[in-house]
């Protein structure tokens, strides 16, 4: 049945540069080879070797912690939290709620993308990166903080989730950035029923409640819920 529905969703983009399966982390068509562990569009890879040396001239060593990430490590992931929120006893809708904080619905990560990087300067010594207090009011990724927001946009990278007041979805994720030129194009691609319609045929935890309505709440909040300079104009 999964195959079958893949099959028809690619014949349904057959004509775009970019399918379905590229979207949600099935195929790596798409996606060069960076380094030993991480794949990004080809767009992508060159503009952060640039931002890269740039950065290095400041005295930052800038380094891709995450990146491109399967449907399947997305769900491995899910899972694990979804066990762990169940366990403590929490039900099934509290578990997503919390699940849904930080880690997006397998299928829906941008991380599926290639144009997505969570990020880190090697020359802080520290053992858990991602804590966005880390990143302000002298904390040890504060210089890189401060760096990637003077000059990652030269580079067309943006903050995703960033602490804007108003913004719904994820929480601030100061480490995450996207490279918005290729970024743009694969959102405008994404379509949220076939998106929806491929989700339900996988077995993900916690999907028995998660119906079109819950879908489509979930896109608008969440999938939506980004710095609008990353928003397609109409
Ligand atoms: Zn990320």
């Amino acid at each position: 049945m999964r195959k079958l529905i893949i099959i028809i969703f690619t014949y349904q983009f057959v004509n775009c540069q970019i399918n379905i399966t590229n979207l949600i982390g099935i195929d790596t068509s798409h996606l060069v080879i960076h380094d030993e562990f991480h794949k990004l569009t080809k767009n992508t890879s060159l503009a952060f070797l640039d931002m890269q040396k740039a950065a290095k001239n400041d005295g930052i060593d800038l380094q891709i912690v995450s990146s491109f990430r399967t449907f399947d490590k997305q769900k491995n992931l899910w899972n694990k939290k979804f066990k762990r929120f169940s366990d403590e006893g929490n039900n099934t809708r509290e578990s997503l709620n919390m699940i849904l904080r930080y880690s997006a619905v397998p299928g829906t990560s941008r991380h599926h993308w290639g144009t997505e990087i969570d990020i880190t300067d090697r020359n802080v010594i520290e053992k858990h990166l991602l804590n966005s207090n880390k990143f302000h009011n002298g904390g040890p990724f504060e210089p890189l903080h401060n760096w990637m927001m003077k000059n990652a946009h030269k580079y067309g990278f943006y903050l995703v989730y960033t602490d804007d007041k108003d913004r719904n979805g994820f929480l601030y994720e100061p480490w995450h950035y996207s490279y918005k030129p290729d970024a743009i194009e694969i959102i405008k691609s994404y379509d949220i029923r076939t998106g929806f319609a491929y989700f339900k045929t996988t077995n993900v935890s916690g999907s028995e409640i998660i119906d079109i309505n819950f879908w489509n709440n979930y896109m608008q909040k969440y999938f939506f819920g980004i710095n609008p300079i990353l928003i397609p104009e109409l």
